[in-house]
């Protein structure tokens, strides 16, 4: 059966009203041009709950640079053929206008979870993400919704938000989906020319340059990220935002590592900014 796709706030919620005495509604939340990485979100979904509903919103609240938003990917037809293919119920793609009728007065401010990383580079960029959040699993008032740990910041900042204002609904992370050269996928991947798309995987590089050191009992993090960097080719068309490990739930600097770590980076590919993680926890030579 082809998905059910709605635009408005009245008719996700009528489409949803008589499936939810059958069973768990999932959410995916996306922003569309999907990619393997949103279909293992999808189809973790589809074997966990009765009714998959997927939202396609291209949230402008978030986004600080207006020549990102613009240039963003909306290939909605195919979006939709591959929700079909999967088996998605109800495929949610409201406009702009249905989701911000006029400028929101009332947002979710997020505070320390922020201050570091994606959070201190892009002003806003996390409140819009809450926001815009929030307002989707009102919106659909699912049991359960789906993020990836591709984006780890924005998963930690939603099991947050979710705590802090107890809203009903649990939050399923997903394992992030690589190609074959470690390159995290990302919708943005398609901004790369063929020569920048074979430097990107230098942030992963980097970063398992990270948790190599790391497993092998290194515990200086400015010692740790000096070598670490030295992966990243010298090419003019890099450059490096950030890189650094933070604590897992709280997303605060390390200057030491003493447990289990997330090494984070943001790193520019031309015209392009990349983001990627991995958790490095300490080998047993560390604790000897
Ligand atoms: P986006 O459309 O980029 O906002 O992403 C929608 C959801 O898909 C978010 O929860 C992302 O973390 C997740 N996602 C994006 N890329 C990947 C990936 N490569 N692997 C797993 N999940 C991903």
């Amino acid at each position: 059966m082809p998905a059910h796709v709605v635009e408005s706030v009245q008719d996700v919620r009528a489409a949803l009203a008589p499936l939810r005495s059958q069973g768990r509604i999932g959410l995916v939340p996306t922003m569309g041009a999907l990619h393997p990485g949103h279909a293992s979100l999808i189809e973790r979904a589809r074997t966990e709950t009765a009714t998959v509903v997927v939202s396609i919103f291209v949230n402008p609240l978030q986004f600080d640079r207006a020549d990102d938003l613009a240039r963003y990917p909306r290939p909605i037809e195919a979006d939709v053929a591959l929700c079909d293919r999967l088996g998605v119920d109800v495929v949610f793609a409201p406009t702009a206008a249905v989701m911000y009728p006029e400028p929101p007065d009332c947002t979710v401010r997020v505070q320390r979870m922020a201050d570091y990383l994606c959070g201190a580079f892009r002003p806003g960029h996390f409140e819009g993400v809450a926001t815009v959040v929030l307002k989707l699993l009102n919106i659909v008032q699912p049991d359960v919704a789906y993020f990836g740990e591709k984006d780890a910041q924005q998963l930690a900042i939603i099991r947050r938000t979710v705590a802090d204002l107890n809203v009903p609904v649990s939050i399923t992370p997903v394992p992030t989906v690589r190609e074959a050269d470690g390159l995290a996928l990302s919708s943005r991947n398609q901004h790369l020319s063929p020569e920048e798309r074979a430097l990107a995987p230098a942030l992963f590089k980097a970063l398992i340059a990270v948790r190599e050191q790391v497993e092998a009992g290194a515990t200086d993090v400015a010692a740790i990220r000096r070598t670490a960097t030295a992966v990243i080719p010298g090419d003019p068309r890099l450059r490096l935002e950030y890189l650094e490990l933070v604590d897992p739930a709280g997303f605060q600097p390390l200057q030491e590592v003493g447990g289990p770590a997330l090494a984070a980076g943001a790193l520019w590919v031309g015209t392009t900014r990349l983001i990627d993680n991995v958790l490095c926890t300490p080998g047993p030579l560390a604790f000897v």
